[in-house]
């Protein structure tokens, strides 16, 4: 069976066969680092990390996501804190690999970060200039997007509708209310750097385009982002690229994840409701929160909230649970393979959610086997499967001693209680059973008395 994948330039899900027999080039837009990571900016992290351990099982890869360090929002933080640019950028991309750390993402094989690739830069503008693609006007150089006939093709947008929906107040220096910037002139307080076109700086897209271009080559085999880089982003970068490479294809595979809401909201700084992962990972496990974003499909949207995380603590609960008390080798552990149903369900375009259930039938298995080789062989298998997905990265005694603090709240504990005496009177003793072994298998016993059901944590 090939690996499956969903692309959004042919809007379906279609077999991947890379461009190089055996290797396997990957590009994902990483983060403008001019402050900490939301939640939501680690679902691409944390969903393309596992595409690339699901692709390394098979190819080499080599998987490239950089770093924006050049950016207007960028110099309007420096100007606000009055901390040198170069100071933000570099604490808050340390920070964004350690939070990224905490959530088992790799490290990926190249990090470029823009400002290191400036020549790059320029030298590919140069030749969208050369080749008539782009033009210099008041020392900003524009792409001239009624130049390539295939523009809004990953977007499924034509460039007549988008002239004639376009409320955008034209710039001057425009020909075209949707030409891109490819450079900009600077002040002397911005970032600059000399340029055929004068002391200027590069628009976000050429970045990507140039940064790609460099370490993975003119075509590569995956581009990957989240849903709202489509358009423009993506667009542009695509445009660029085939441009510049003579109509090369830029991406074969175009991958994006879907966005996450926070209790059906949009996350946003006026509702307040910005969950930061750099405080997450304080005082949550780190696989909780990856679960959490693995736990539905990538394309999907995710809604986050309290019980989302609960929920994957109870799961990873489930799984810790059974292979705990089961010696396993690191020769036994190295040595074992994730069942095939687990394998081809991350294959079949990532479906993490059927993963997770071949995941637990495996535990299912494990749990009720009684023999010790075939414990072993089990638990083994459990481990193969956890360092495939990130997952089942701690030592189960100490997993399950770290949830004193961070276990289930005494809040939600009284609230299953509330809901088992409900569950009592109404004399459905499944749901009654399935939240006592809830409680249970996060710790908690619970006795139930003449004055009610009274609990405690079981060390
Ligand atoms: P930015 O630093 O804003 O360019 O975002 C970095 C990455 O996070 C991009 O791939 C975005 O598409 C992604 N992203 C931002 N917000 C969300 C969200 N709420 N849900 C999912 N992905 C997001
Ligand atoms: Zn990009």
């Amino acid at each position: 069976m090939t690996i499956k994948l969903h692309d959004t330039l042919k809007g379906k899900k279609v077999d991947f066969v890379p461009l190089q027999d055996g290797e396997v080039t990957m590009y994902l837009c990483g983060p403008t680092v001019y402050n900490y990571a939301h939640i939501g900016n680690a679902r691409p992290a944390v969903v393309f990390d596992l595409l690339a351990r699901v692709l390394r099982r098979r190819y080499t890869v080599t998987f490239a996501r950089n770093f924006t360090d050049v950016d207007d929002k960028i110099n309007a933080a420096s100007l606000e804190s009055g901390e040198p640019i170069s100071a933000i950028t570099e604490k808050f991309s340390r920070i964004y690999n350690e939070d990224m750390a905490a959530l088992g993402v790799l490290p990926p094989d190249v990090e470029p970060r823009a400002t290191q690739h400036i020549g790059e830069m320029v030298a590919m503008i140069e030749t969208l200039v050369d080749k008539g693609f782009a033009y210099e006007s008041e020392g900003h150089v524009l792409f001239d997007v009624s130049s390539y006939e295939h523009y809004g093709a990953l977007s499924r947008r034509s460039l007549r509708e988008m002239i004639a929906g376009a409320r955008v107040e034209v710039a001057d220096y425009k020909k075209n209310a949707h030409d891109f910037v490819l450079w900009k002139p600077s002040t002397p307080e911005l970032p600059g750097w000399d340029s055929p076109w004068g002391r200027g700086r590069p628009g976000w897209h050429i970045e990507c385009s140039a940064m790609a271009e460099k370490h993975l080559g003119e075509t590569i085999d995956i581009h990957a982002g989240g849903q709202d880089l489509v358009f423009p982003h993506h667009e542009n970068e695509i445009a660029q690229s085939q441009c510049a490479h003579d109509g090369a294809p830029f991406a074969r595979y175009w991958l994006h994840n879907g966005f996450l809401s926070i209790d059906h909201e949009k996350m946003s700084k006026s509702l307040g409701n910005v969950k930061l992962v750099h405080d997450l990972v304080e005082t949550v496990p780190g696989e909780v929160i990856r679960l959490a974003l693995l736990g539905a499909h990538y394309r999907q949207p995710l809604d986050w909230s309290q019980e989302t995380m609960e929920s994957a603590r109870r799961m990873l609960d489930r799984l810790y649970g059974a292979v705990r008390g089961i010696e396993v080798t690191g020769e036994e552990r190295a040595a074992a393979e994730p069942p095939d149903a687990l394998v081809a369900a991350l294959e079949d375009d990532l479906n993490t959610p059927r993963a997770m259930a071949e995941f637990f039938g495996l535990a299912r298995e494990l749990n009720k086997a009684d023999d010790e080789p075939r414990k072993r062989s089990l638990a083994a298998q459990m481990y193969a499967s956890g360092d495939l997905m990130g997952l089942l990265q701690s030592d189960p005694d100490a997993w399950f001693a770290g949830q004193d603090d961070s276990g289930l709240s005494a809040e939600r504990i009284e609230a299953l209680i509330d809901e088992r005496t409900a569950a009592r009177a109404d004399r459905n003793f499944a749901r009654a059973d399935e939240i006592r072994n809830e409680l249970g298998e996060a710790g908690v016993q619970i006795e139930d008395g003449p004055g009610g059901t009274t609990w405690r944590r079981s060390s």
